[in-house]
């Protein structure tokens, strides 16, 4: 059977890695098993949920390449989630409780006082039909409790093996507020049925809301042989800390803003905490062929950005040509071949590039007191054509001129005709340049002197 998997963001802030890696083994999962990737929604919580953050989602996705086949949102299934409702409360398994936000408040502190985990104490269980009642001619309205049975559940998580949980000690989740609105727990279930999901695949701050939803599936009817979980280890930063959306810090537009390679985040995602090395990848498609569960660990692995800006620089110089065309507008192949492999940025080409078609788009920094005697004597030998040897040759003639040798004449040449004190090789790049420019850009450094 072919997976149908989802990812499914709460749009209530940036996509940041950890999400992102969680979008990414999904789709890579059903890539390599020709699956169906749903892209849902769980914008449930209207207050939080903003369409510029599901623009952002749909954006972010687009940009690394990954694609999906089905979309929905779970705003526009609300009356579907009522009915799986309903279907619980006929069931006997959702109960109405009314307490306020300040009496659960003070039942947890009571309970913490006296040592005890605080977990909801059921008593709305005990309101009879006349209690109720009551309540409801105060103008009390309820939210929607489901009753956990006391059983152990288990399951086989196709990254950490058998999770079991022997004894529920969790409060009876909330799936109905008191609005009517459900909530992701119960919404998310009756979705992943109503899909026909074969596999969750979702970060291991997940284990306790799958022992919950275990429950509720089954209660739903479902058959748990046809759904498989998957929980990924949660990546943390350096020091450790995790990484939240509403931190914003390291979303994936920042890194976007700062010119980090796509594909690099992509292969840095897909094999942290797995038992593969860490490299710049030529394709999407070869992060599919190398994937296995098998190759994921246990412990939380830690995201460096050095590493990744360093994967990205190797990454863009595996790039073919074809690719950086679609990047760049108006790249020539010979500033690509010459320039290419110095960048550190796709950005920077621009800059090499434009150096080719306006002889002042910089200003010259000079490099040291011989500046103005190299400059005179670079006018006055330079070569009418420009090849592979010419900037020996120059470079000789120049010092038989001045007797000025080594970095400072390099120095000199290259802070006049390139703007920067680091580059392309010297040699090649003069070739790329017209000698009318040469000289303009010569003449212009020695006027600023
Ligand atoms: N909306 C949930 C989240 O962003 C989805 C969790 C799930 O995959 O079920 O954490």
């Amino acid at each position: 059977m072919k997976p149908i998997i989802r990812f499914a963001p709460s749009p209530t802030g940036w996509l940041h890695i950890g999400n992102i890696r969680t979008a990414l083994i999904n789709w890579i999962f059903s890539q390599k098993n020709q699956g169906t990737f749903w892209l849902r929604m769980d914008d449930t919580d209207l207050e939080r949920s903003k369409q510029e953050y599901i623009d952002g989602v749909k954006e972010d996705l687009t940009w690394l390449g990954l694609s999906w086949d089905q979309y929905t949102a779970q705003s526009d299934r609300l009356e579907f989630y009522k009915t799986a409702g309903e279907t619980l409360k006929k069931l006997g398994r959702l109960y109405p409780c009314y307490e306020t936000q300040e009496d659960l408040d003070f039942a947890r502190k009571m309970q913490k006082a006296r040592g005890k985990p605080p977990i909801y104490d059921r008593a709305a269980l005990k309101l009879t039909p006349e209690d109720i009642q009551k309540l409801e001619a105060e103008g009390k309205k309820p939210h929607w409790r489901f009753k956990l049975n006391d059983v152990p559940v288990s399951w086989n998580d196709a990254i950490r093996g058998n999770i079991t949980f022997n004894d529920v000690t969790f409060s009876d989740p909330v799936l109905i507020r008191e609005d009517g609105m459900p909530v992701y727990t119960l919404a998310s279930v009756a979705d992943d049925i109503d899909l026909g999901i074969t596999h969750i695949i979702r970060g291991e701050d997940h284990i306790t809301n799958t022992a919950v939803q275990i429950q509720i599936f089954e209660a739903l009817g479902k058959n748990m042989d046809e759904l498989t979980f998957g929980h990924l280890q949660l990546i943390t930063d350096i020091s450790g800390q995790g990484f939240s959306k509403r931190e914003g810090s390291l979303s994936i537009r920042s890194l976007r803003a700062q010119g980090i390679e796509p594909l690099a985040i992509c292969a840095m995602l897909a094999k942290m905490g797995t038992s593969d090395s860490i490299e710049p990848k030529h394709y999407l498609a070869q992060l599919v062929e190398e994937f296995d569960f098998s190759k994921f660990g246990k412990s939380s692995p830690k995201f460096d950005l050095q590493e990744l800006e360093m994967i990205s620089r190797k990454t863009l110089h595996l790039l073919p040509f074809e690719e950086i065309e679609k990047k760049v507008d108006g790249i020539s192949r010979d500033v690509w071949k010459v320039c290419g492999g110095n960048i550190e940025k796709v950005e920077d080409l621009h800059y090499w590039q434009n150096l080719l078609l306006d002889a002042t788009n910089f200003e010259f920094t000079p490099f040291g007191e011989n500046d103005k005697s190299i400059l005179t004597a670079a006018i006055e030998t330079i070569p009418d054509e420009f090849s592979e040897e010419t900037w020996h040759e120059w470079a000789k003639e120049i010092t038989s001129k001045t007797n000025i040798k080594g970095k400072p004449l390099f120095m000199a040449l290259r802070l006049a005709l390139t703007g920067k004190d680091k580059g392309p090789e010297m040699k090649d790049f003069i070739c790329l340049l017209s000698p009318q420019i040469i000289l303009q850009r010569l003449q212009s450094a020695l006027k600023g002197l």
